[in-house]
């Protein structure tokens, strides 16, 4: 079954956003207040309109209330990106994904009850400021203020040794997962299961924890 969704300013993460879920054969109305992004993206979208989406009015004419899901995409202008936000939680849409452009925009969405921030500069900031740290690690993801995951390469002195040697959890305090070897994932590895070339761990953990391993990761390589 097509899922409905709504994206609301067409900057370069709601146009993505549009992009891929068009590509994946979602409904998808847009909406920006630019003639010229929405004539980008008609032949795209299911429906691309020109629209203040801070007017509620607007919005109920549009029939908003019937998406399952709105994503408000408008970074630079906080305040047509709270007004919206507010109108669309007025009008009972059941899930609304908001791009928070800083910390303090970030904030003013969590008090009026927006569970779904995303802060895409942040976090891929983060991420590609882990990859720096050390060329072992290829990803990053936070899972909460003070977890997340990262996907570490076996760097050379973990090779041929099992997870019972490393004993990374005694050392660091973090887990492994999963064991990515080439297309296959092992999902549940056994302390016993020796680690080889190109060979990808994937380990959770606290994030002072997995920083200490990240570091360990540095000293040796
Ligand atoms: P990017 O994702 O490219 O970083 P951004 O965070 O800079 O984008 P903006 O360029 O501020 O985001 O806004 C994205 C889009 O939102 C723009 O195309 C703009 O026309 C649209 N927009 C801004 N305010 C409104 C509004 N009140 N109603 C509808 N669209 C709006």
């Amino acid at each position: 079954m097509k899922r409905e969704f709504a994206v609301i300013g067409l900057g370069r993460f709601g146009g993505s956003i549009c992009r891929e879920l068009s590509m994946e054969g979602m409904e998808v109305l847009v909406i920006d207040k630019d003639e010229d992004k929405i004539n980008e993206f008609k032949n795209i979208a299911s429906h691309a309109v020109i629209a203040d989406s801070t007017d509620e009015a607007t919005l109920k004419e549009l029939g908003i209330k019937n998406i399952d899901h709105v994503i408000v995409a408008i970074g630079d202008n906080i305040q047509a990106s709270i007004l919206t936000t507010v109108v669309l939680s007025e009008l009972g849409i059941k899930t609304i994904t908001v791009k928070a452009q800083n910390d303090y925009h970030e904030k003013i969405l969590r008090k009026i009850g927006v569970s779904r921030v995303v802060h895409p500069e942040r976090d891929m900031g983060k991420r590609i400021a882990h990859n720096i740290i050390s060329n072992n690690i290829l990803d990053y993801l936070e899972l909460s203020d003070d977890h997340s995951i990262v996907e570490v390469k076996a760097g050379k002195k973990m090779l041929g040794k099992s997870l019972i040697d490393l004993d990374i959890r005694a050392r660091f305090g973090c887990n492994v997962v999963a064991i990515k070897q080439g297309k296959d994932i092992n999902v549940s590895p056994s302390a016993e299961d020796t680690l080889e070339e190109d060979d990808v761990l994937i380990v959770i953990g606290a994030d002072r924890d997995i920083s200490r391993f990240e570091k360990y990761l540095v000293i040796d390589d």
